[in-house]
């Protein structure tokens, strides 16, 4: 058994930045399922908005936010990342982050989708890299005790609130229970449901979902984002950054065929009204062989393209064997950010007392029905701080919980119930259940979709778990077990599957990155409200509607 006052799980920017934020003398250990510097925030290309320019304003990221998310978002909650992120961003700047900079050395701001101005302070086109980096070196200066390769496998409640956390340590095959007074879960999204995903394979939901059955409560799951401009079949990420700077989505016909959806923003109009367009255009017939469109850089010029977009030049070189100097990559959307997470208020608290979540697995509603280009990446600093702020006052106001007992009981049963559930079906096999799951979801809970297709989705998703159930696995407490952590991620992505597929059945409207054929319009008197799913009983979802915070800025009709 382990003790520590405050335990982060999770060492990408969230977890870092709060390991960094937290009081001064507090112990603060950081748990983390693979090494913090290899999170997929170290993937973020594009930059961190902020209200930094002459003529930007707060007011303005606020409104540009709010629209962007289809008025979903929850205004207070925008206004707190909006009116932080100037502050934070020079923090980071203190803290000795490398940004790309003007010629008089303030932070250099990019234009990335759907804002008014340029907003999305940067480096290069390695933007979560240097932050992440930076974050690392501040937090082993800090103190904060690093136990990377563990794995978070249950939280243990108690009386309703947290006990402890179960963790798996890959590298003895040992599984440990932490005790702490207060718990942040920064475990980061859940892209890799779907197949087509800009999303690193360890983006597999696992705080969500251990969360959810711990009893917290999930908000807006049916809120996925899909990126327009990925590498056509590898599903790399070309930044919105190479529209930032000037590049053109072009048909097969060479036409900016943007100018048909989105007249006044053109590319950069925001990520689910340009993967739409995308795929209209393919459904049109003016696509490429294969299902793709092409993105255009050429007229920017070698020097433009390697100075500022130096890591998609090499990703289009090696990936697709293109040379975007002189010729356009072929693109396709797929899913890229997941809105949805684990519902919590101002100060990052879930519903469960000593749990607190930030991040991409959080959902405190900044982002609402569709996010923006720099506004994760804002949040995870932003949110991060706050957490690590909060994470003193709420350890000094919570003693250290007993040693867990019935809820210790109950989980190394369910953990050796994964060893020995009998060889129902030897021949089947997490990887291809997982296969199963990330067809069903992108097939049938993509871009667009139809009450129809999500009926049969939760279906097929219903049919996978009960496939899952009955997989056995070997004897198990031994060293890199990666049988066994592919057992417990695929456990993780089916359970958030379902809930994201069983919230969009649910919600008859379209609005954001939801785009239901069947209910093509925003019906804001129906379904302007949150979904929030908890585990009934019977351990299926139980769906309620939450209110949406409105402070400043009335729902009107969103055009770009
Ligand atoms: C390719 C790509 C490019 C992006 N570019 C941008 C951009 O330019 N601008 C922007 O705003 N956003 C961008 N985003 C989104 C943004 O990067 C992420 O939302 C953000 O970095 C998430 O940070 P996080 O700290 O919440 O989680 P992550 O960085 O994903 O970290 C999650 C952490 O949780 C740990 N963890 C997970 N499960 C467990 C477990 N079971 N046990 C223990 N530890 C666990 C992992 O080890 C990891 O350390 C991009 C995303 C992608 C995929």
């Amino acid at each position: 058994m382990l003790f520590h006052d405050v335990v982060i799980v999770g060492g990408g920017l969230t977890g870092l930045m709060a390991a960094c934020e937290a009081p001064p003398g507090l112990d603060v250990a950081l748990f983390s399922k693979i090494y913090p510097t290899r999170s997929h925030s170290g993937a973020a290309q594009g930059g961190f908005n902020a209200a930094l320019g002459e003529d930007d304003s707060v007011e303005a990221h606020i409104f540009d936010t709010v629209k962007g998310g289809d008025y979903l978002g929850d205004q207070d909650a925008v206004e707190v990342l909006c009116s932080e992120g100037p502050e934070v961003i020079r923090s980071l700047d203190r803290m000795g982050v490398p940004w790309s900079r003007r010629p008089d050395g303030r932070p250099a701001q990019r234009s990335l989708g759907g804002a008014g101005f340029p907003r999305a302070c940067y480096a290069a086109d390695i933007s979560g890299h240097v932050v992440l980096h930076t974050l690392y070196e501040r937090a082993l200066a800090a103190g904060v005790r690093l136990y990377p390769e563990w794995h978070l496998v249950e939280i243990l409640i108690e009386e309703g609130a947290l006990a402890g956390l179960l963790l798996y340590h890959l590298a003895t095959g040992r599984l440990e229970v932490v005790r702490c007074r207060v718990a942040l879960l920064a475990a980061g999204g859940y892209g890799r449901i779907f197949q087509k995903t800009t999303n690193g394979h360890s983006n597999t939901g696992d705080g969500t979902a251990v969360a959810y059955r711990a009893g917290a409560v999930l908000a807006d799951m049916e809120f996925v984002q899909f990126h327009p401009t990925t590498l056509t079949g590898s599903n790399i990420l070309i930044s919105e950054a190479a529209r930032g700077e000037g590049g053109y989505l072009r048909n097969a016909a060479g036409e900016r065929f943007m100018d048909r959806y989105a007249p006044q923003k053109m590319e950069l109009a925001p990520r689910d009204v340009v993967s739409r367009s995308i795929f209209q255009e393919i459904k049109e017939g003016r696509g490429l062989d294969g299902g793709s469109v092409n993105l255009d850089l050429t007229h920017l010029g070698r020097e433009k393209i390697l100075r500022q977009l130096p890591q998609i030049t090499e990703l289009a070189h090696r990936y697709a064997a293109v040379d975007p100097v002189r010729e356009p990559i072929p693109i396709e959307p797929a899913q890229h950010y997941s809105m949805g997470g684990i519902r919590v208020n101002l100060d990052c608290e879930t519903t469960i007392p000593g749990l607190l979540a930030a991040g991409e697995t959080a959902n405190v509603s900044v982002h609402g029905a569709n996010r923006l280009g720099g506004n994760s990446l804002l949040e995870t600093v932003v949110f991060g701080r706050r957490a690590g702020r909060h994470l003193g006052k709420a350890a000094a106001g919570r003693p250290l919980p007993p040693p867990p007992r019935a809820s210790l009981a109950d989980a190394l049963g369910r953990w050796q119930a994964n060893f020995s559930a009998g060889p129902r079906h030897p021949d089947d096999s997490a990887a291809a259940i997982r296969d199963a799951l990330n067809r069903t979801m992108t097939d049938k809970v993509g871009v667009f979709r139809t009450g129809e297709e999500l009926g049969e989705a939760m279906a097929e998703l219903a049919a996978l778990r009960t496939r899952y159930d009955a997989l056995r696995l070997s004897p198990g407490e031994r060293p890199f077990n990666t049988e066994l952590i592919e057992h417990l991620e695929l456990g993780c992505l089916l359970e958030l599957g379902e809930i994201t597929a069983g919230a969009a059945f649910r919600r008859t409207e379209s609005r954001g990155a939801h785009y239901r054929l069947d209910h093509p319009h925003r019906d804001d008197a129906r379904w302007l409200h949150h979904t929030l799913a908890r585990r009934g009983a019977d351990g299926r979802a139980v769906y309620e509607a939450g209110p949406v915070s409105i402070t400043r800025f009335p729902p009107q009709e969103r055009g770009y």
